[in-house]
């Protein structure tokens, strides 16, 4: 997982307290033993994300994320583990201990990278609003519809055409070219040793992270040369999948409109907010990716999405939406005519047409069915065949079985098919998708409550424990959803008593985290009757009788066979044997 001496880790995890932590970001309150809120990490109306002190560990009943406080800082903050630990450690007054050179260098490189991008981004503006040099970057902006207040409420700047411009004024400030270049200010010389400038005559835009520091930069070129859009490269403090440009600013419109606009570029989103329309975002760089859902779901569960009309803008488009739906959004287009960027839309014709365009946007459906049914003669069956195909594998994503079954309608309404037809393909192209990794949802819905109860009572009770795992057996977890989770805390408790970090450590999938945490802070109580030997005994009847009936279904079915009747007999002499002991307790 990480270099950090696991020893250090338990430290900073005994020396934070999860409930302070979560405290700051997410306001809480008390239920029972634990406490709740509304869920960070998804839209919701009543709390559904529990923290309890006792167990150290957050779950939201919601959405399914679950685990300690380091995850918490990992999906939360975009940490790595590495920094969330440091973090922590940092707030907690320890020292990282001595040979973490490496480790420790990344902490204070965040620091030091934010610095370097904040003097930085005082140099470039200072070029454009008072050098000579910048007037013609700063006349290009104003043409472009900026107006002097955006140009230095964003503090837009000019990065000079020299090769080391930047470098010499942060060299004379005393910092390294080694650190300007690792996060990406600088690049290295092809030829020899040193460095030059990344960006140069370009207007530079800072590109901000949720807590409004500039993280990197986006640069376009002044007049002509390539390319003409130029970002800066990934670093530790700028990970392009989480971090969307203008999200620190439009988060709180988002949430009042409801909705977020994903546009294309930076220049769209800062003519969109100069005129208002202040819940603009945009990817850049980048395709939207899970890290930017995670982000917008935060504010709302709809977005609107309004690229550049053109055949790398429908292709976007149509990679966002796959993304938006299977992340659970309503997701609406607004296609402009040919030509027409939301930049240059806003700017000819003002902010209302605007808005009244984005009234009109197509629902997701819509869109799809209207691009496929102009590319494909409808009309024919080989045409109806290809806009099936151009559309169901979206609409196969939609989550929820009633909503993707009901556009299929309004599906076989434009291509004259019967539904039934259109149906058995939709779900023939469902069951064709790939399963995705992480269902943590999925995988609760198949727990059983015995199942569920066993591991809550084994946490519970670690004496009990010790003796039920060891009776836990191969056959016992084949069927197990939680096979990962006993499989984990019966290697732990070889040595000492399972703990729920420990456990925790141990899983490897995602998804197996987030059931664990789910099944810890389940909020009803467990029944007193039940132990966890009454739970493990319970799946075992079950398995049996399962089986039970299957080699009865056997028998009906004509194959007789001595075996099976044994097996039969054997199997009902088990199940009488367990309700005999159930009788006796
Ligand atoms: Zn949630």
């Amino acid at each position: 997982m990480s270099s950090i001496p696991s020893g250090f880790i338990e430290q900073v995890r005994t020396s934070t307290e999860l409930l302070d932590v979560v405290s700051q970001y997410v306001p809480l309150k008390r239920a029972g033993k634990s406490f709740k809120g509304l869920c960070p990490f998804h839209k919701e109306k009543t709390p559904s994300f529990n923290v309890s002190p006792d167990r150290q560990i957050f779950h939201c009943f919601g959405c399914g994320q679950g685990g300690d406080v380091f995850k918490f800082l990992m999906l939360y903050e975009s940490m790595s583990f590495v920094e969330a630990v440091h973090h922590l450690a940092a707030r907690a007054g320890l020292t990282i201990p001595a040979g973490e050179r490496q480790d420790r260098a990344t902490a204070g490189d965040r620091s030091l990278f934010l610095e370097l991008h904040e003097v930085a981004s005082r140099f470039y503006r200072a070029q454009l609003l008072e050098k000579p040099e910048g007037r013609r970057a700063l006349d290009y902006l104003i043409q472009r519809g900026f107006s002097r207040t955006t140009i230095e409420e964003r503090d837009l700047g000019f990065a000079p055409d020299r090769w080391s411009a930047l470098l010499e004024h942060l060299t004379r400030k005393g910092y390294k070219p080694e650190d300007m270049a690792r996060c990406g200010l600088l690049v290295p010389r092809r030829e020899g040793r040193g460095f030059y400038d990344r960006f140069r005559n370009r207007v530079v835009i800072p590109i901000r992270n949720e807590l409004k520091k500039i993280v990197a930069f986006g640069g376009r070129i002044l007049g002509h040369g390539e390319p003409k859009y130029l970002n800066s490269p990934e670093s530790i403090i700028y990970r392009k999948s989480h971090i969307l440009f203008d999200f620190d600013r439009a988060k709180e419109a988002i949430r009042r409109n409801g909705a977020a606009i994903l546009m294309e570029g930076y220049t769209d989103c800062i003519q969109a907010h100069q005129a208002g329309i202040d819940n603009a975002v945009a990817c850049c760089g980048t395709s939207l990716t899970e890290g930017h859902a995670r982000l917008l779901h935060r504010s709302t569960d709809r977005v609107v999405v309004n690229f550049d009309p053109d055949a790398a803008g429908e292709a976007a488009t149509q990679r966002s939406i796959d993304l938006l739906i299977e992340e659970g959004f309503e997701a609406r287009v607004l296609t402009l005519a040919p030509g027409e960027d939301p930049d240059g839309f806003i700017r000819n014709r003002g902010a209302d047409a605007y808005r009244q365009r984005l009234a009109g946007a197509s629902s997701f459906v819509d869109y799809l069915i209207e691009r496929a049914a102009q590319r494909n003669d409808v009309r024919s069956p080989r045409g109806k065949a290809q806009f099936l195909n151009e559309v169901l594998p979206t609409l196969a994503r939609i989550p929820n079985h009633v909503e993707r079954v009901a556009y299929v309608t309004q599906l076989a309404e434009r291509a004259d098919i019967s539904d039934a037809a259109v149906v058995e393909e939709l779900k023939r192209k469902v069951t064709a998708r790939v399963r995705r990794v992480d269902v943590a949802p999925e995988a609760a819905s198949r727990l059983k409550p015995a199942e569920r109860d066993l591991v809550r009572w084994l946490l519970q009770s670690p004496a009990e424990a010790a003796v039920i795992l060891t009776e836990i057996n191969e056959e016992d977890l084949l069927e197990m959803v939680t096979a990962p989770i006993l499989t984990a805390m019966k290697e732990l408790a070889t040595g000492q008593p399972a703990t729920m970090a420990g456990v925790l450590e141990r899983l490897s999938s995602e998804g197996d985290r987030n059931l664990m945490t789910r099944i810890a802070l389940e909020p009803a109580p467990l029944s007193s009757r039940q132990s966890p030997r009454d739970c493990l005994n319970k799946l075992r009847e079950q398995r049996w009788r399962r089986e039970l009936s299957r080699l009865q279904k056997k028998l009906a079915q004509g194959q007789e066979d001595d075996r099976i009747t044994a097996e039969i007999q054997a199997l009902a002499r088990r199940i009488e044997t367990l309700a005999s002991i159930e009788n006796h307790a």
